[in-house]
């Protein structure tokens, strides 16, 4: 029995309002108590380590995590992703992991650049979208505009449910087209306050406006939306409260429920005889006092029980998994059972690694949790000579985090580091020296990209006797073609059409 899991996340570009809204999903969720909680909680957390300073100053979240709440029978799980575009790489990874999404939307600026690029991420695995159109309590763009940008920009039908009774200034609350009530706005704070007001009288303008977003627009169709043709689209205001309901009951009543999910040519459904998940994300010292790690796993199939000895993929042996955790939003709690669609944290020491695949019968491996080649590539240069050794620990562990990726060159001893992002990189000194104590600097490096390579053992040997200057090895000690440049690459594609250059890395 699954059917009652919604594992989901909240797709945005930054100040869209997607921490406004997660606050809201959890109240409402009774998963919290006080709105509020979770960025009072994000900066006690933050205060605890020197580059977490990086969040604060640049209002962005760096860590992402799983809250899990439940309401009328549900449990939902929603995966934050960090909103940052620096972050992409591990937000992508984070999108492989959920079975739907609401992407919020400013009204007053549409389709910004980062909505869309999750949007992308969301689409190449069908993942099925609910719009949620922000901030009507404030002057907004109008509706209908809105409605069209979504359509045209990402090329989706789109079915609106619900719309604004004006905004900004004459804003008078949200009207809902499947239970024809309205929520209007109460008391000094304008909030909206929980009761729906039946059969409303509105502004003639509002329900001209109403009748014509209902005729304009396909009806909703479930398999439409669940095959990521098509969305449903809520207006209303996270701050002010409205709208936020209709998004549970959304989730819940539509999202699909934990999905199969792709091993090699097999696809393994949610009702297996058999615990299987994987990993999406490692976070390393969630407190710097203990030096954890979780691991953030996804269950695909089985019920997982505390204890349970599984198999991870990259360890070929089974471990015991004693005291996982889940995810609830107050705080961390203790997992005893856990089903498809659930994320559970599984404290280690550096045994799981992202992509790796957990089961009983260690017989399957999914597919599909990429790496992706790196766009910046520097040279990390230690400040005090005899530090080596912490720093490679410390490289290791935040390549298993996702923060970065490591290479070292087979030839010379300067290790290099690549990232898709610039922000990374000053997480990465930071952090170097609040938690591993390591004073580190980055230099230009040669290499522009890279390239893992792939293919018969003969051309492979070959490869590497000439190239050896431009060759490295990743965390794994797979090995990886070091390219100065696009056209560098392009050059040895042709010069060696036995191998393959692949420029995500599936694990
Ligand atoms: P995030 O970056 O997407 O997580 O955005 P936040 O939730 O932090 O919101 C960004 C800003 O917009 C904050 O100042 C919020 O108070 C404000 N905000 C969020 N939702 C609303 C809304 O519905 N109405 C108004 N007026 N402001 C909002």
């Amino acid at each position: 029995m699954t059917s009652n899991r919604r594992t989901f996340a909240i797709i945005s570009h930054p100040d869209a309002g997607k921490t406004t809204l997660t606050e809201k999903l959890l109240l409402q969720g009774g998963a919290i108590h006080l709105a509020g909680q979770v960025k009072a909680r994000g900066q006690a957390r933050r205060a605890r380590s020197d580059w977490m300073k990086i969040e604060q100053q640049r209002g962005i979240s760096v860590t992402s995590s799983v809250m899990t709440f439940e309401r009328d029978g549900v449990t939902f799980n929603l995966l934050d992703t960090p909103g940052h575009e620096d972050f992409s790489e591990d937000t992508y990874r984070t999108l492989t992991a959920v079975d739907s999404a609401i992407m919020v939307i400013d009204a007053a600026k549409g389709i910004e650049p980062q909505t869309r690029k999750l949007f992308e991420v969301c689409r190449l695995r069908s993942v099925p979208i609910i719009t949620f159109i922000n901030k009507v309590d404030r002057e907004g763009r109008p509706g209908f505009e809105l409605l069209d940008e979504v359509a045209d920009m990402l090329a989706l039908d789109v079915s609106p449910q619900s719309w604004p009774v004006g905004m900004g200034g004459r804003f008078e609350g949200v009207f809902d087209f499947a239970s024809n009530t309205v929520s209007r706005p109460e008391g000094g704070s304008r909030e909206f306050l929980g009761k729906r007001e039946d059969d409303p009288s509105l502004p003639e303008e509002s329900a001209e406006e109403i009748e014509l977003a209902k005729i304009g627009y396909p009806e909703f169709d479930e398999e439409a939306y669940r095959n990521g043709d098509l969305t449903p689209v809520y207006f209303g205001s996270a701050l002010k409260n409205f709208g936020v309901t209709e998004m549970i009951e959304a989730i819940a009543a539509h999202a699909p429920p934990p999905r199969a999910q792709p091993a090699g040519d097999e696809q393994i459904s949610p009702d297996r005889d058999e615990v299987t998940g994987f990993i999406f994300k490692v976070q390393a010292n969630m407190d710097p006092q203990h030096r954890d790690r979780i691991a953030f796993m996804r269950m695909v199939s089985g019920t997982f029980k505390r204890g349970m000895k599984l198999t991870p993929s990259g360890l070929g042996k089974p471990i015991a998994i004693h005291s996982p955790i889940l995810f609830f939003a107050q705080d961390r709690e203790i997992a005893d059972t856990a089903e498809a669609g659930d994320i559970i944290g599984i404290p280690n020491h550096g045994t799981l690694r992202v992509g790796d695949t957990l089961s009983e019968k260690n017989q399957i491996r999914f597919t599909g949790l990429p790496n992706f080649a790196p766009e910046i590539l520097r040279r990390v240069k230690l400040k005090d000579p005899t530090k080596t050794k912490q720093l490679r620990k410390a490289l290791d562990d935040l390549s298993e985090e996702g923060v970065i990726q490591v290479f070292y060159p087979e030839i010379g001893g300067q290790w290099i580091i690549g990232v898709v992002g610039q922000l990374q990189l000053e997480v990465l000194v930071d952090r170097l020296a609040a938690e591993y104590k390591v004073e580190a600097m980055l230099e230009a490096s040669p290499f522009s990209t890279a390239r893992w390579i792939a293919g018969p053992e003969a051309a492979m040997k070959d490869f590497e006797q000439f190239n050896r200057a431009n060759l490295a090895k990743d965390r794994d000690g797979d090995l990886v073609f070091m390219a100065k440049s696009a056209w560098d690459v392009g050059y040895q594609e042709e010069k060696n059409k036995d191998l393959t250059f692949s420029a995500t890395k599936e694990r």
